[in-house]
């Protein structure tokens, strides 16, 4: 459990959603324009135990899109169908210091995608995924996304459609790697199943269901379901210490010491191994794109739980 005091827990859940519900900094990102249309008041935080205890407050039920914390997932998935050493080969593991959709950052990193947390990185890890057709590789996603979550997800069509309509500066990145080499299949369709994957829909609940399944060695905690190899989570998570939190992770891991992963819709997760996830969902987001309440909310409840993971107690 992330703590054996269940009533505390709760009770810092209530504080920390009391304590920054306050804070309208921040804006809903609107450079897809569906995102700028939900309700930018919407907070929610749920803690998932290892063990499928569930600790909500909030607005945990209200479905948004997962946007880049899909990124983790995907990862997830290749390195289990191509071992740890691939992701080092043909993606890399760096931090590029710079925002998620740089192109500055593939013209500077040695592995041009820099790491599969961001836009570059992420649509080629989606490149590499295997299957016969764009059909079958979007339901494979879409189930594995689920196992992970122990619940049927769906995509928010009006995320993706608007999305679609409007990633050109995707498109132009996909192009970019594949005149690098680093594009191991069709950009477009590469794109367009990260589109897709970006618009997942969770929830709250489901998002940090995810999260403890990163937590509890990749076997999800409802259906007991082992949905990503054990042996490769402790990789998955460092990518997110140095990585997840766009070019805002150093601080972020100096101020949590918890590997997480944002997305642009609001959603952020943090992870602690062996014990449980912590998510939280409010739409503002900071220049960097994490959610404003979000990650306050994390960070103070970290911080009271004392779950850094680099402390030794
Ligand atoms: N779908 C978004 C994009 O590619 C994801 C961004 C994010 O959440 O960081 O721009």
């Amino acid at each position: 459990p992330v703590a054996p005091d269940y009533e505390r827990l709760e009770q810092i859940l209530k504080d920390a959603h009391q304590k920054f519900a306050a804070d309208k900094s921040g804006s809903p990102a609107d450079y897809i324009p569906e995102l700028a249309k939900v309700d930018p008041e919407l907070f929610g935080i749920c803690v998932v135990t290892v063990d499928g205890k569930v600790f909500s407050v909030g607005d945990v039920n209200h479905t948004f899109s997962i946007q880049s914390i899909s990124k983790v997932y995907t990862l997830a998935m290749i390195m289990d169908q191509m071992g740890q050493q691939a992701i080092l080969d043909k993606l890399g593991a760096e931090p590029t210091g710079l925002p998620f959709n740089s192109v500055t950052a593939i013209e500077q990193q040695p592995t041009r995608v820099g790491n599969p947390l961001v836009n570059a990185g992420a649509i080629a890890t989606t490149s590499l995924l295997d299957g016969e057709s764009e059909k079958e590789k979007w339901e494979e996603i879409l189930a594995f996304y689920s196992a992970c979550a122990g619940n049927e997800l769906t995509i928010l069509n009006d995320v993706y459609e608007s999305e679609a309509a409007t990633n050109g500066r995707n498109q132009a990145i996909a192009r970019l790697l594949q005149a690098y080499g680093v594009m191991y299949n069709d950009p477009e369709e590469a794109v367009d199943l990260y589109t897709k994957q970006c618009s997942v829909g969770a929830n709250t609940e489901q998002l940090a269901a995810m999260g403890a399944t990163l937590a509890a060695d990749g076997t999800n905690p409802f259906t007991g379901e082992n949905v990503i190899s054990p042996d490769n989570v402790p990789h998955i998570l460092s990518i997110m210490l140095s990585c997840g939190m766009y070019d805002y992770s150093g601080t972020w891991s100096y101020i949590t010491g918890l590997p997480a992963k944002s997305g642009v819709g609001g959603g952020i997760v943090a992870i602690v191994p062996g014990k449980g996830a912590i998510a939280a969902f409010s739409p503002r987001v900071d220049a960097a794109g994490n959610s404003v309440r979000a990650q306050k909310a994390i960070a103070y409840i970290s911080k009271q739980l004392q779950i850094n993971i680099f402390d030794p107690q």
